[in-house]
């Protein structure tokens, strides 16, 4: 048996052992996903368990996706300019990071919402680690512009100047500047998240936004977060953050295996899952 893993502290609540199980058992592997809590004093040393033979690799969260990058023999795809793996993989003993979340942000779109981002505007809200994956993966996606938009709006001209400078049409949007050219907005902030801060301070007006805009929130409990419902009562069609969540977790089982990622059995399993904590939380029996 081999094993792969999710490190991060705390790591109790991720949905990855659920969905990545249900990939390793549709594909007929015998591999066991494991939660690996780590505090940070034990960081190093989980790193490097991570270079035994059994090991196929580890899947990051949060707080060590920028920790763990100087910890890695090598830095595949966009990691490197993002600054974060949520990747590594074990190869012969050496430690390779990616970081799948913006490509299976891209993914998601193209394969579960029929929107392609190829000469397409973005506005992204929110300057953190998912807006610099997204950002960079947007670049090799050849959308046509990348806005950032951020409540400090310094880091979204600092995160435009990154992708600039690695050749992409990105460009820092301002409070009040117009809106309605973009093709999708999407909110890459921690507002609305279930326990996150209060979702009036996300910096956009749904107003400003075309009615032709596909509004979508990579936050994914609840499901329909407020921008999301705001989204829908402006006209705009509504593309939710677990469908992103699936294909991150996708693309990390097809760099560990080589073999294609059972999407649509990962997917109903995470959805299975969260049904039953909503059924717990609200005290039905499961
Ligand atoms: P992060 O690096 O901490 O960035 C947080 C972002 O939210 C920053 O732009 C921050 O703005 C903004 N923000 C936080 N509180 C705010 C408030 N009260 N008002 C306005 N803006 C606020 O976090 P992250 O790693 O990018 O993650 C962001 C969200 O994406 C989280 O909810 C995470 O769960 C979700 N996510 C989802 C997936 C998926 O697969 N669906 C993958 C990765 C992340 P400032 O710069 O002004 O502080």
């Amino acid at each position: 048996m081999k094993r792969a893993g999710i490190m991060g502290h705390p790591v109790a609540h991720s949905l990855s052992p659920v969905f990545q199980a249900a990939a390793f058992r549709e594909s007929g592997l015998d591999v066991s996903y494991d939660l690996w809590d780590t505090s940070p004093s034990r960081l190093r040393a989980r790193i490097e368990s991570l270079r035994a033979p059994d090991i196929l690799g580890a899947n990051v969260t949060i707080p060590y996706k920028e920790a763990v990058v100087p910890l890695l023999d090598e830095l595949g795809g966009q990691s490197a300019r993002v600054g974060a793996v949520n990747t590594i993989v074990n190869r012969d003993g050496r430690l390779f990071g990616f970081n799948t979340d913006g490509p299976g942000f891209v993914a998601a779109l193209r394969n579960e919402a029929a929107f392609d981002v190829a000469g397409r505007s973005v506005l992204l809200l929110g300057a953190g680690g998912a807006a610099r994956g997204i950002a960079f993966a947007l670049v090799d996606a050849r959308a046509k512009t990348i806005g950032v938009t951020n409540r400090t709006i310094d880091r979204a001209t600092r995160l435009a100047a990154d992708v600039r400078a690695a050749g992409g049409p990105a460009e820092a949007v301002k409070p009040g500047a117009s809106l309605a050219r973009f093709d999708c907005v999407v909110n890459c902030t921690s507002i609305g998240m279930h326990g996150g801060p209060d979702p009036a301070g996300l910096p956009v007006e749904i107003d400003s936004l075309s009615r032709g805009a596909l509004a979508v929130d990579i936050v994914y409990i609840p499901e329909v977060t407020p921008f999301l419902a705001a989204a829908a009562t402006g006209g705009l069609r509504t593309f939710g953050g677990l469908p992103m969540l699936i294909y991150q977790g996708a693309l990390a089982f097809e760099l560990w295996t080589g073999v294609n990622a059972p999407a649509e059995a990962m997917a109903v399993a995470a959805r299975n899952e969260l049904q039953r904590r909503a059924a717990l939380a609200s005290g039905q029996r499961p």
